[in-house]
């Protein structure tokens, strides 16, 4: 298989290019033949070979390899800064395809105690049975982590920062240092930051996980997975089990998901003016109890986040003083917001977590406050947000 892609994003960043312009032009040339400045869907599954082993650029079949995937994959490990990216057919196939590549039954993992739903099932439901254990411990608990790990057992301290829906920050250098003093890898799900607002590899951390259905993509119009990796040795056995698996990012998917990347700097900024305008409304509106942002001074892990992030993102969580019925009355009457799951397209949407996302880990340690609305900021116009949001408090 070539390594275009990794020479490519090393050419990139070689050149010193800054990130709007990574997102851009990193991992694509216009097309030697037509000069086409967007890499094409390259719709096929095989490619002729010029004699028998005769690959041209290295492609094979299109589950080993694809260009619009290759593109894709090129860029993502650009803009986090790696070695190499890897595209998925959804955020939990990149999962299940790290642990498989990283992790063997007996093996130890610590992970978020309040990790994304999907992420704790498939580690409850899925790995566990196959013989991978795990602990749970809070990300913003540094010695909390360090008390999970098992040495010698533990394979990788697996960290989300911000958490959801509660924003909880994980220091990202720290817990790189507990992962590596076990001989464990420090895994970082970066869906929530994106890599415009966060580089975990920069601190130390050894693995990117994407969910690029989130902002990434950004637009709620594919579903898809990315991991990016630090050396060449981890980049090696994830090749290896992506091809074996075979959760791949379709032409299309990685098409879509590259064009939403383009923008991922612009629409970022956009996210997080928003959300700070949003914020401060709900500080001040006599229906909130409490507004949840790592941007606010007295968020706990404020002066983390201000450490490893460029900006504090586009979620923001609040409680109403109306309590659960309140929560609920709210998400069902904004108009702008949209009631709807997943997040950071650019779109505004609201849901209530106890009833919805979170409703599968009520009475468990991951149960969110009952009056707890979350937000996915989008990107119109800031004073309908709040005119909207105002509406819906009453
Ligand atoms: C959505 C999400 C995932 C799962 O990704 P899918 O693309 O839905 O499979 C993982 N982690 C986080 C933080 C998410 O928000």
């Amino acid at each position: 298989m070539t390594h275009r892609t990794s020479e490519h994003a090393d050419r990139d960043q070689e050149k010193g290019a800054g990130f709007e312009t990574r997102a851009i032009h990193a991992g694509y040339d216009p097309d030697p033949t037509t000069g086409a400045v967007i890499p094409p869907i390259f719709a096929t599954s095989t490619y002729k070979q010029d004699g028998v082993g005769g690959l041209r650029g290295g492609y094979e079949y299109s589950r080993s390899a694809n260009p619009t995937r290759t593109a894709l994959e090129a860029n993502l490990a650009s803009l986090e800064q790696g070695e190499r990216g890897f595209a998925f057919a959804s955020g939990l196939a990149a999962e299940h395809t790290l642990l498989q590549a990283m992790c063997r039954p007996g093996d130890h993992v610590v992970i978020p105690d309040d990790a994304y739903g999907g992420t704790y099932r498939l580690f409850a439901k899925v790995e566990g049975p196959w013989g991978l254990e795990h602990t749970t411990a809070a990300v913003s608990d540094v010695d909390a982590v360090r008390a999970a790990v098992r040495p010698g057992r533990t394979r990788i301290v697996w960290v989300e920062t911000p958490t959801n829906p509660l924003l909880n920050i994980g220091d990202i250098e720290a817990l790189a240092a507990v992962a590596h003093d076990a001989g464990a890898l420090l895994v970082v799900d970066n869906t929530f930051a994106s890599p415009y607002l966060q580089q975990p590899l920069v601190l130390g951390a050894d693995v990117v996980v994407h969910s690029t259905t989130k902002y990434c993509g950004g637009h709620s119009d594919v579903v898809g997975g990315a991991l990016v990796v630090r050396d060449l040795e981890v980049a090696e056995q994830v090749a290896f089990h992506q091809n074996s698996i075979g959760a791949v990012a379709g032409p299309f998917d990685s098409w879509l998901t590259l064009r939403g990347l383009r923008t991922l700097g612009v629409r970022m900024d956009r996210h997080c003016d928003n959300a700070e305008r949003v914020v401060r409304f709900l500080t001040e509106h006599p229906a909130v109890c409490q507004v949840i942002y790592p941007g606010l001074q007295q968020h706990p892990g404020h002066a983390v986040a201000s450490r490893q992030m460029k900006r504090y993102g586009g979620i923001v969580s609040f409680r109403v003083t109306g309590g659960e019925e309140q929560a609920v009355d709210t998400c069902g009457r904004t108009e702008v917001f949209t009631l709807a799951e997943s997040l950071g397209g650019i779109e505004s949407l609201i849901e209530h977590p106890g009833r919805m996302t979170h409703a599968s880990v009520a009475g468990t340690d991951l149960e969110v406050p009952a009056d707890l609305i979350r937000l996915s900021v989008g990107i119109e116009t800031a004073e309908d947000l709040l005119a909207d949001l105002d509406r819906a408090l009453g």
